[in-house]
């Protein structure tokens, strides 16, 4: 099955792409995250895109396709994949419509998962992570006596470099975030029926628990 999830930046993609790839044995390609390795990482591409990812706007149509259509071609991919957060803007999913066409796929669904802006922001401005397990989680899940240790791990602050251990990604701040759901809107949205014309098409309500939230999921996939 090949799945592609959409949906403004923290409405819960990641949490559902991971349901998603453990019960359906789906490969999961996240974009953002391909990106974040690259700039972890210092490749030139993760030179080319830093300032791009900080500032909350979009990496160039032509570089995303080229990621993608490279990752889609691996062998690991032929069994079945989860897109999350490709395509984002209407040249990308006419790119993907094209490329899957000639690489003989198709999408079996597009999921556009929706939460109102002010739910995604409180989620996002409290979103943070822990640079030594990856662990995502909220602010409130910390421990208020030492807020800077790992609740998953008990990583602290690096000690060669004395970097914390928690931090929050360099485009969840307030205004970033309003600035990304507002490329969301004026650009995804229009790349989510670009896809909706080709493929069957799902929208899922985000709001509620994301046990609920999968339940919908479930339902819509069958
Ligand atoms: P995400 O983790 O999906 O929210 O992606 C983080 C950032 O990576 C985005 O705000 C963009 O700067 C960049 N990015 C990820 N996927 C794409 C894409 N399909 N097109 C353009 N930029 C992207």
């Amino acid at each position: 099955m090949n799945v592609v999830l959409m949906g403004a930046p923290g409405v819960g993609k990641g949490t559902q792409a991971r349901y998603l790839v453990e019960s359906r044995g789906l490969v999961h390609i996240s974009t953002g995250d391909m990106l974040r390795a690259a700039v972890a990482g210092g490749s030139e591409l993760g030179r080319r895109v830093e300032a791009v990812m900080a500032a909350g706007e979009l990496v160039s149509d032509d570089l995303m396709m080229e990621l993608v259509r490279e990752r889609l071609q691996q062998p690991d991919a032929a069994g079945g994949w989860l897109l999350d957060g490709f395509p984002r803007t209407v040249p990308q999913a006419e790119g993907l419509a094209a490329l899957l066409d000639d690489i003989g796929q198709a999408v079996d669904a597009v999921l556009v998962i929706t939460a109102p802006d002010e739910e995604i922001i409180r989620r996002l401005t409290s979103r943070v992570s822990c640079r030594v397990c990856g662990k995502i989680m909220n602010r409130k899940e910390l421990d208020p006596a030492r807020p800077d240790v790992c609740p998953a791990c008990g990583a602290q602050a690096d000690p060669k470099t004395g970097e914390p251990a928690i931090y929050q990604r360099e485009d969840d701040r307030e205004e970033t975030i309003r600035h990304r759901l507002e490329v969301f809107s004026t650009q995804t949205l229009a790349a989510a029926e670009a896809l909706a014309a080709r493929y069957p098409s799902h929208r899922i309500e985000g709001t509620g628990t994301p046990d609920e939230v999968a339940a919908r999921v479930a339902d819509v996939l069958g």
